[in-house]
């Protein structure tokens, strides 16, 4: 019928050739960037009148306009009108680039690699940090007649406010790009922050040459000025009772995975290692031993990096008397940058996790019973890790006998948000 139509307004001449808006396909992305149609300049968009004396007929979607909408009397418009938004959703999407490959970026990579160099499996997901700029570009709804044109605005805030990164090019699709969210979560920043609060001041500068330093001479780290601020600062915490209890019937479990055809451990395998014999984790150093525990069974695999055709004992603890307990994601703000397996079986000493080693080292020396962080291995659920320090069995915890031997199968999902739902809906909150 509408074909009918359109050959009978042809016949009858009255037809103009416009563009729609709706062709732009840039609805979803402005409505994402919440960018009005009145805060862009080049916006010679026209209405469709009730009375309009000729038929308006879009010459790239073929279709016929309905009074109300919206469209551009000639391709200049249209593309002035494309440039000019893409110019101000690039503005808003760069907001969120940070870092880039081109610039200090790079050491998220170099640092994934080099935890990752050596294992059997990935310790941090080779994707953990940063998004490529194909992924931004899709979730802000940018279609794909103007991805070329959009690269062209989008710029890292790092390599612009830096000058020696001035010849910085132009982005291309697979290229990685990080907030500043990640860059603060990763560097320690949230250390600077945390000292701060105890009126301790660190410079980010000072916090890198003290990495530097830890990595040459992690025993004295305390002789380091950092290292000194570090410990005064948790020394402050602990005395304004900054920290959390584990309180007494609070159940944790605690796993070890096995190969089902190996012999199922038994409590003294499942039990932290004796003094002198474990492998460097998270918050000890090789030969500090630390019970890590966390507060849902269901967590376990995530935590231990389980794969297919692994069983898991799993040991359930009560703990007896109320412990004081650092609550690192509370202080640190959600401080990941060294996160990982937990009961690592490498003998390597984990450079990455020098810092948390001496954080660690820190608070059982000041009186801290241990540490408890975000447990981030299920992205389905929350759930709390704990890293306990000089446990004995049946005095500070009490061991539950039973061992349960479990089949746990890991699956990732990632789901994403329909694009260009609503056209009507967000046309309407585009232009009132
Ligand atoms: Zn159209
Ligand atoms: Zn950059």
């Amino acid at each position: 019928l509408s074909h009918l139509i359109k050959r009978l307004f042809r016949e009858r001449d009255v037809l103009k050739a416009i563009i729609c808006f709706k062709c732009t396909e840039l609805i979803g992305a402005l409505h994402h960037q919440q960018i009005k149609l009145e805060q862009l300049e080049a916006n010679d968009l026209k209405i469709v009148g009730y009375k309009e004396r000729d038929a308006l007929l879009c010459h790239k979607c073929n279709e016929i306009l309905r009074p109300k909408e919206l469209y551009f009397e000639n391709q200049n418009d249209y593309d002035r009108f494309i440039q000019n938004a893409l110019c101000k959703i690039a503005e808003k999407i760069s907001e969120d680039i940070g870092y880039c490959d081109n610039c200090d970026g790079y050491q998220f990579q170099r640092h994934i690699h080099n935890v990752n160099h050596g294992e059997e499996q990935e310790l941090i997901r080779e994707d953990k940090y940063g998004t490529y700029i194909a992924e931004l570009l899709e979730d802000s709804c940018i279609p794909e007649h103007v991805i070329d044109d959009i690269l062209k605005y989008l710029v890292c805030k790092k390599c612009s406010a830096s000058e020696s990164y001035k010849e910085a090019r132009n982005f291309e699709q697979w290229d990685r790009v990080y907030s500043d969210f990640e860059w603060d979560n990763f560097w320690g920043g949230r250390i600077v922050k945390f000292a701060d609060n105890y009126d301790i001041s660190i410079s980010e500068y000072e916090l890198r040459s003290f990495q530097e330093y830890l990595l040459k001479r992690p025993m004295i780290a305390l002789k380091h000025n950092v290292g000194e601020k570090i410990f005064d600062a948790l020394q402050k915490c602990f005395d304004a009772q900054d920290f959390c209890y584990l309180k007494p019937e609070v159940v944790l479990h605690r796993g070890r995975s096995r190969y089902r055809d190996n012999p199922k451990y038994n409590l003294e395998k499942l039990w932290c290692p004796p003094t002198g014999l474990s492998s460097q984790g998270r918050y000890n150093a090789i030969g500090v031993s630390v019970l890590y525990c966390c507060d849902k069974k269901d967590a376990i695999p995530y935590e231990l990096h389980t794969t297919q055709g692994q069983v898991i004992d799993v040991i359930t603890i009560k703990v007896n008397k109320s412990l004081k307990v650092f609550d690192m994601d509370s202080a640190f703000e959600s401080f990941e940058g060294f996160i990982s397996a937990p009961n690592l079986e490498s003998k390597a000493v984990k450079q990455e996790y020098l810092l948390t080693n001496f954080i660690g080292a820190c608070c059982e020396a000041i009186g801290f019973n241990g540490i408890k962080y975000n447990g981030v291995g299920d992205s389905n659920s929350e759930y709390m890790n704990y890293a306990l320090f000089n446990m004995k069995m049946n005095e500070q915890i009490i061991l539950q006998d039973r061992i349960e031997s479990v089949n746990y199968s890991v699956a990732y999902k990632n789901s994403r948000a329909s694009l260009y739902e609503n056209v009507d809906t967000k046309i309407r909150w585009l232009t009132t």
